[in-house]
């Protein structure tokens, strides 16, 4: 008998045995940080996207903050990003001061316009901090010829992009400094947490010293070579995090599985927006499912029936230029983007997560098909 489907939350981890296992091996060895379990996650997560190093971190927000300390964000440097994003790719250089310059988006992919980006470069620009959104890689190598053109720092939040791939290598293989996130509606979860990935063994040294008080690698634990911060992850985040990466092809295949359904189902409704499909230079990994109405107000009749039914949503995402404490601080106003405030007004978030069912997803087709 098919199950009736009452309610459909947004997200949620996809967690089992093995993570238990992980976690209380870590609880009865007595090694709850500074441990092993933490080097094991980092060697897996590197080995995974190809990259050199990996630096555990207590939040994917801790490790793009750190990454700005190390491009040397300062007081009055300008940094240019996406303003269709969370506020932690903003926050990260504002904790440090610097002034965000927000770049248009490109209307198919809702990653950075390179285009925009140049157009935004000025003698104070320091850095560019780019996204790869709803885990689709954003224009890597564009950006790069960019920023070495004009000797900038590149760092790629790509947070919401564990396993994506851009033209045919994993996110975090391509030399660029990138930050992976773990909070738990992420495609792998530690509860908390997030990863450094960088090239530099010397950047990697810097974000080993700056998450851990500033001491010194190798150093004394009361001894402090800079300013530094207690950014840690703990190894029983990090033990989740080994039983995550353990099944982490299972887990990608069936959010990939999960997103194709929803294409199937959705495909035919008139005048919906369905997120950008992988070509040969993006492979996305699916972390929201996140679909385009006409206009605000048909999103709006959606998200009535949604709450009507007990359906999960979120208006993915605001324009970051908009948020109050932006606009309020740096006088930003709308017609600034003109492309992301679009998406903004019309973009909406469907359940999506790891367990879920093809009956809810019916549900929710069934229920926004019938809202327009
Ligand atoms: C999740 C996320 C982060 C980091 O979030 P934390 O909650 O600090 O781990 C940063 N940027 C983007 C785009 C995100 O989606």
């Amino acid at each position: 008998m098919k199950q009736e489907v009452t309610s459909v939350p947004l997200s949620g981890p996809y967690l089992g045995e093995r993570e238990e296992e992980l976690v209380l091996e870590v609880l009865r060895s007595g090694r709850l940080s500074l441990g092993p379990t933490i080097d094991r996650f980092e060697e897996l997560v590197a080995e995974r996207v190809d990259a050199p190093y990996a630096a555990a971190v207590s939040s994917g927000t801790t490790g793009l903050h750190l990454l700005c300390i190390a491009a040397g964000i300062s007081p009055g440097d300008e940094v240019i990003t996406s303003p269709y994003s969370f506020a932690a790719s903003a926050n990260c250089f504002l904790y440090e001061g610097g002034t965000p310059v927000f770049a248009d988006i490109d209307a198919r992919t809702l990653n950075l316009d390179p285009a925009a980006v140049e157009a935004a470069v000025t003698e104070r620009t320091k850095a560019i901090v780019a996204v790869d959104i709803y885990g689709y890689p954003c224009e890597l190598d564009e950006l790069r010829a960019i920023a070495d053109r004009h000797g900038l720092a590149l760092i790629d939040d790509s947070c919401e992009a564990f396993g994506a791939e851009y033209r045919g290598a994993p996110i975090g293989s391509h030399g660029t400094s990138s930050v992976f996130a773990f909070y738990p509606n992420k495609q792998l979860t530690t509860g908390e947490g997030g990863m450094v990935v960088t090239h530099s063994e010397e950047e990697w040294h810097l974000i080993r010293s700056l998450r851990n008080q500033g001491r010194p690698e190798p150093g004394g634990w009361l001894e402090h070579v800079r300013l530094g911060f207690n950014y840690r992850l703990s190894d029983i985040a990090a033990a989740l995090g080994i039983g995550q990466i353990e099944r982490l092809d299972e887990i990608l295949a069936r959010r990939s599985e999960a997103a194709s359904r929803y294409t199937e189902l959705l495909g035919p409704v008139d005048g919906l927006g369905l997120p950008a499909a992988d070509d040969a230079d993006h492979r996305r990994s699916w972390f929201v499912y996140v679909v385009l109405f006409p206009d605000s107000e048909a999103r709006e009749r959606v998200v009535a029936a949604f709450e009507r039914e007990g359906i999960g949503y979120n208006r993915y995402l605001p324009s970051l230029h908009l948020q109050p404490y932006l606009q309020e601080r740096f006088g930003f106003e709308e017609g600034l983007c003109p492309v992301a405030e679009d998406a903004s007004s019309r973009s909406l978030a469907l359940p999506f997560f790891t367990g879920i069912e093809a009956a809810a997803q019916e549900r929710v087709a069934e229920v926004l098909t019938s809202a327009l």
